[in-house]
């Protein structure tokens, strides 16, 4: 109830009631990552595996990278273990910036050891010697308690030369800052930026399983996918398996936020509803769900039943709920300003088309738009999908299409009446 949070929260600061309600949802939800745990174990077990057996556990687990995409991670790892080269990268991607998400953040705060174990798990599967943690640039704060985790690490033998008194097995990490671009969270543009050079996406193939930074084999994984390998192998293939559905396999955290009464970070399994997560964060009333931040899909209430998971609605984590006080087409121009801003203008159906996009729901939210409207967001969507060069294009046109698919009626009621049915509706009040 809304007065028992209140009290609850009555003499917290705005941060440490933040704080409180994210570490309140965790304890509710699972404790497959964010609960106890070792933050050894699952590197110890790995030890005793070779490389091959490694990625064969990853592979039988199921495990998929969390970001969104999903590509199946043993099947990454492989890909960078067969690639012909004398020396392997591993990469966590920790730039996490699709609004609305921020479960990466919990989890560098609450687990770094186990980032660092599944890391190191990593290296030890594709024979790498050198890892990248990419830290989002506005994270800095954090950057004090990776630091002390990795010199802990190496203190106690969990990293750098000769790990847990194994000959030959050398592994270390350095820390590379972001500086607050949304496409370095971009697999080419990330590894761009971690060359030294402006991050700007790479032409794909080649894959960076294949040739990534500096042209080497290079595994990229985020921070969930990382932390849920180590788990793997701590606990077992069979183990995460058994949980989730027949293509999502494991838990999956969700950053949610918006308007519920308990925001927070969730980890649940996969399959579940988005009607059962909004019942758990207090969201019965929600209008529509932004599932996937900016780039996802929004949702109207007649989908609640929709289940999280690459069978059906896949996410990186991002769940921002609105009640029906909310302007939709509002939070669509919101979203597209944002692409506009953080597209890197490397090609053109990105960085013009996504201007025209904004400009034309601009004209919707105005009531200045024609019927035709609808379809020049159709047509000119489609064509900064096809044309462009890396994620943030394909998917910046998402908001639009998906509310125009489960929102029609708010499109319909803000097209500018045309002059003929304006006169037949005159003639038939006439009449
Ligand atoms: Fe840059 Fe956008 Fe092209 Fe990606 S799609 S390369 S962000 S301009």
């Amino acid at each position: 109830p809304e007065d028992l949070i209140s009290d609850h929260f009555a003499n917290l600061t705005p941060h440490d009631r933040a704080t409180r309600q994210v570490e309140n949802n965790i304890r509710h939800a699972g404790a497959v990552l964010l609960g106890p745990g070792s933050d050894r174990a699952g590197l110890e077990n790995a030890l005793t595996m070779t490389p091959d057996q490694i990625i064969g556990q990853i592979e039988a687990s199921g495990l998929r990278g969390c970001g969104g995409a999903g590509f199946p991670t043993g099947r990454k790892w492989r890909i960078a273990a067969n690639a012909e080269a004398d020396r392997r990268i591993i990469i966590c991607n920790a730039d996490e910036g699709e609004p609305g998400t921020f479960k990466d953040r919990v989890l560098l705060t609450e687990r770094p050891h186990l980032l660092i174990e599944g890391m190191t798990i990593a290296a030890r599967a594709v024979g790498a010697r050198e890892g990248i943690l990419y830290l989002r640039g506005e994270y800095v704060y954090l950057r004090a308690l990776i630091e002390e985790t990795l010199e802990d690490r190496r203190n106690r033998g969990l990293l750098g030369q000769g790990i847990q008194g194994q000959d030959g097995f050398d592994f270390d990490i350095r820390l590379q800052m972001g500086a607050g671009a949304y496409i370095c969270g971009e697999e080419g543009a990330l590894i761009s930026s971690c060359e030294g050079l402006p991050g700007e996406p790479k032409t794909r193939p080649p894959f960076p399983a294949v040739q990534g930074y500096l042209g080497l084999p290079t595994v990229v994984n985020n921070v969930e996918t990382f932390c849920n390998a180590a788990r793997v192998l701590d606990q077992g293939a069979q183990w995460f398996f058994d949980m989730g559905t027949e293509q999502s396999h494991g838990t999956k955290l969700f950053s949610v936020s918006g308007d519920c009464l308990n925001p927070g970070i969730y980890e649940l399994p996969y399959g579940l509803s988005v009607r059962d997560l909004l019942v758990m964060a207090g969201a019965e009333d929600a209008a529509a769900v932004a599932v996937g931040g900016a780039s996802g899909t929004m949702i109207a209430r007649d989908q609640f039943d929709r289940r999280f998971g690459f069978d059906d609605l896949s996410t990186g984590g991002a769940v921002v709920v609105f009640n029906g006080q909310r302007n939709i087409l509002e939070i669509v121009e919101y979203y597209m300003s944002f692409f506009v801003h953080e597209s890197c203008g490397y090609c053109t159906p990105c960085r013009v088309g996504n201007v025209f996009l904004q400009k034309a729901i601009g004209k919707f939210r105005q009531g200045l738009a024609n019927p035709e409207d609808i379809d020049y967001l159709k047509d000119l969507s489609g064509t900064i999908i096809e044309t462009s060069r890396c994620g943030l294009g394909t998917t910046s046109p998402n908001p639009i299409l998906s509310t125009l698919e489960n929102f029609p009626l708010v499109y319909a009621a803000m097209v500018k009446p045309s002059q003929d049915r304006i006169r037949a509706s005159f003639d038939i009040q006439s009449a």
